[in-house]
C-alpha cells in the first residue's frame, strides 16, 4: 500500500499531552486522591447515600482483599453481572487492584447467554444481585458473590467489604499487556468476542478526554454527572465512571432508566452533565414532565453509541437552551472513544448538527476506501480507522479476528463509513459492518442466524437491521423455511425470544426462497437492507 500521504491522516487540533500511562488504571483514577478525599464521588440516586473519594478508595481496597480471599489474583477474570450500583464501581476498581480483569454483562441476559460469556472469558467469580443469582448458581467452577442482603450458597459482598484493606497482596501489573476490562462486542463481523482493554489503553482513553490544560471533554471537579447509562457498557464505564472519577466529579448513580425519576435526580443533585443515548433523549424530549422540573443546572447533554439526528438535536436545544448538546463517537474496540465534540475546548468550535466531534488527542484517524484500502482526503466518505495507545490489545483467544480488525500498521478498522469535513468534524454516514444497534445495545446478526439455522424447520436465514424511529434499529430476519415445515413467523420469533435478552428479539420475519449470497457464500446484507429501505418486505 506504500506510506500514507501526511494530509490524509487527521489529528486533533489540540496539542498532544503527557499521559501517565505507566500507572495501573486504579492508581491513575485516584492519582489526586489526597486533594479530594472528602469530596463526593458516588451518589446513590435511590437513597441519596454519598461516598466520598476517600470512602470509595478504602472500600475498593477492602473488597479487593475480600476478592483475594476467595481466590481472585493477577490474571483472574471477574464477571460483574450488575445493574448500575455503587457495588459495580467498587468491584471494578477492586478487581483492577488485584491485576484481575473484569468482564461485564447485562444482568438481563438469559442464563445461556451468561454461561457462554462466563466460559469464553474464563470468569471464576461472578458478582451479582440476589435477583440474578439463579442465573449463575449452577455454573461449575464459579464462585458467586451476591450484593444486597446476600443469598443462599453465595459469598456476600458485605462480607468481602469487611476484609482488611491494608493487607492487599503485592501485584506487579504489566500496564501495557494486562487487560483490566473485557467487554464483549461483535466488532465488524461474527459473534461477540472479548475485547481486551489494557490498563494503558483505558488510562490513555480517559486522559484523552479529561487530562491536560485544554480538555476537549467537559468534565471538571465541580461537575455532577448523571449515570443512567448501564455501567456494563463501555460507554458508561469509561466516559462516566472512569472519566468522572479521574476528573474529580460527583457521579449520580441511577439503577434503571425512568424519565421522571431521572428529571427529579437532575433537579435534586444539580446535575451538570447528562451523558445519554438517542432513545433516552427522545423519551426526555417527549416527556410532559420536562417542563415541570428545573433543569437549568445541565450545561451539557452528550449523546453517543448511536446516531442522533438534527431534528432531535433541535428539540433538545429548544427545551434546554442553556445546555450544549454534543455527540461523541465510540466503539468498544477503539478503547472506546474516537471523537468528541469540542464545545468545551478553550477555543470551542461550534457544534454542527449530525457531527460526532473531532478525533481525540494523542491519536490518528484516517478514512480509507474500503475497496482499495487507500486513504482518502477530507469530505470523502470511507471506512473510519483509528490508531493510538488507547485501542484494544485484541480479542481474547482470537488472533484471527484481531488481525482482521487491527492491521499490521496498527490501524483499527471500525466498519463505520464516514468523512472528515473542513473543520475536522467527523460525520458517520453508514455502516459497513454487520452490527445492529437497538437503542445503543449491540445485536450481532451472526448470533441470531446461528440460532435460526439450528431450528429444524429453517433451511437458511439472514438477520439485518431495519430503521425504527424509537429504537434506532430493530433486528429482522429473512428466513428460508424447509419445504412443508409450515413454520409461522410467530413460532420463529418465540423460539428466538426464549433464548435471548429483550433487545436481540426479532421484530419481523420475512419468508423468502433464498438468501442472496456472494459466490464466497457471504450474505449480501446490503441487498437485504436495500429491500427493507425500499419498503419491499419479501423477495
Ligand atoms: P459499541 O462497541 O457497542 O460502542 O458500538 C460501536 C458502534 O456504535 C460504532 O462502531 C458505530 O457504528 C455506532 N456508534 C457509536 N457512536 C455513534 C455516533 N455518535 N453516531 C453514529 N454511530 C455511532
Amino acid at each position: 500500500m506504500g506510506s500514507l500521504p501526511e494530509q490524509f491522516v487527521f489529528r486533533s487540533r489540540l496539542p498532544d499531552i503527557a499521559i501517565p500511562d505507566h500507572l495501573p488504571l486504579h492508581d491513575y483514577v485516584f492519582e489526586r486522591l489526597a486533594d479530594r478525599r472528602d469530596r463526593a464521588c458516588l451518589i446513590d440516586g435511590a437513597t441519596g447515600e454519598t461516598l466520598s473519594f476517600g470512602d470509595v478508595d478504602a472500600l475498593s481496597r477492602r473488597v479487593a482483599a475480600g476478592l483475594s480471599s476467595i481466590g481472585v489474583c493477577h490474571g483472574s477474570t471477574v464477571m460483574l453481572l450488575l445493574p448500575n450500583s455503587v457495588e459495580f464501581a467498587v468491584a471494578f476498581l477492586a478487581s483492577s487492584r488485584l491485576g484481575a480483569v473484569t468482564t461485564t454483562a447485562n444482568p438481563l441476559h438469559t442464563p445461556p447467554e451468561i454461561a457462554k460469556q462466563v466460559a469464553a472469558s474464563g470468569a471464576t467469580v461472578v458478582v451479582t444481585e440476589p435477583a440474578f443469582v439463579a442465573k449463575v448458581s449452577g455454573l461449575a467452577g464459579v464462585t458467586v458473590v451476591a450484593t444486597g442482603g446476600g443469598a443462599e450458597r453465595c459469598a456476600s459482598f458485605a462480607g468481602l467489604a469487611a476484609a482488611d484493606g491494608s493487607a492487599l497482596p503485592e501485584v506487579a501489573i504489566d500496564v501495557a499487556n494486562d487487560a483490566v476490562a473485557l467487554p464483549y462486542s461483535s466488532g465488524t463481523t461474527g459473534l461477540p468476542k472479548g475485547v481486551m482493554l489494557s490498563h494503558r489503553g483505558l488510562v490513555t482513553s480517559v486522559a484523552q478526554l479529561v487530562d491536560g490544560e485544554n480538555p476537549n471533554l467537559h468534565l471538571r471537579e465541580d461537575d455532577v454527572v448523571l449515570c443512567v447509562l448501564p455501567m456494563f457498557h463501555v460507554y458508561s464505564l469509561h466516559s462516566i465512571l472512569l472519566c468522572g472519577m479521574r476528573a474529580g466529579a460527583a457521579i449520580v448513580v441511577m439503577k434503571r432508566f425512568d424519565t421522571v425519576k431521572m428529571l427529579q435526580l437532575v433537579e435534586r443533585h444539580g446535575v451538570t452533565i447528562a451523558p445519554l443515548v438517542p432513545p433516552i433523549v427522545v423519551e426526555m424530549a417527549k416527556s410532559d414532565a420536562l417542563d415541570r422540573h428545573d433543569l437549568s443546572s445541565i450545561r451539557m447533554v452528550i449523546s453517543g453509541a448511536a446516531p442522533m439526528g438534527k431534528e432531535l438535536q433541535d428539540i433538545v436545544h429548544a427545551k434546554l437552551p442553556n445546555a450544549v448538546l454534543g455527540q461523541g463517537y465510540g466503539m468498544t474496540e477503539a478503547g472506546p472513544v474516537l471523537s468528541m465534540c469540542m464545545a468545551f475546548a478553550k477555543e470551542p468550535t461550534p457544534v454542527k448538527s449530525g457531527a460526532c466531534g473531532t478525533v481525540v488527542r494523542n491519536a490518528e484517524l484516517k478514512i480509507v476506501d474500503p475497496d482499495t484500502g487507500l486513504s482518502l482526503p477530507r469530505n470523502q466518505p470511507g471506512e473510519i480507522c483509528i490508531r493510538g495507545k488507547q485501542i484494544m490489545k485484541g480479542y481474547l483467544n482470537n488472533p484471527e479476528a484481531t488481525e482482521k480488525t487491527i492491521d499490521k500498521d496498527g490501524w483499527l478498522h471500525t466498519g463505520d463509513i464516514g468523512f472528515v469535513d473542513d473543520d475536522d468534524e467527523i460525520f458517520i454516514v453508514d455502516r459497513l459492518k454487520e452490527l445492529i444497534k437497538y437503542k445503543g445495545f449491540q445485536v450481532a446478526p451472526a448470533e441470531l442466524e446461528a440460532m435460526l439455522i439450528a431450528h429444524a424447520a429453517v433451511a437458511d436465514a439472514a438477520v439485518v437491521p431495519m430503521k425504527d424511529d424509537s429504537c434506532g434499529e430493530i433486528p429482522v430476519a429473512f428466513v428460508v423455511a424447509r419445504d412443508g415445515s409450515g413454520i409461522t413467523d410467530d413460532e420463529i420469533k418465540q423460539y428466538v425470544a426464549k433464548q435471548v435478552v429483550f433487545y436481540k428479539r426479532l421484530h419481523k420475519i420475512f419468508f423468502v426462497d433464498a438468501i442472496p449470497k456472494a459466490p464466497s457464500g457471504k450474505i449480501l446484507r446490503k441487498d437485504l437492507r436495500a429491500k427493507l429501505a425500499a419498503g419491499i418486505p419479501a423477495c
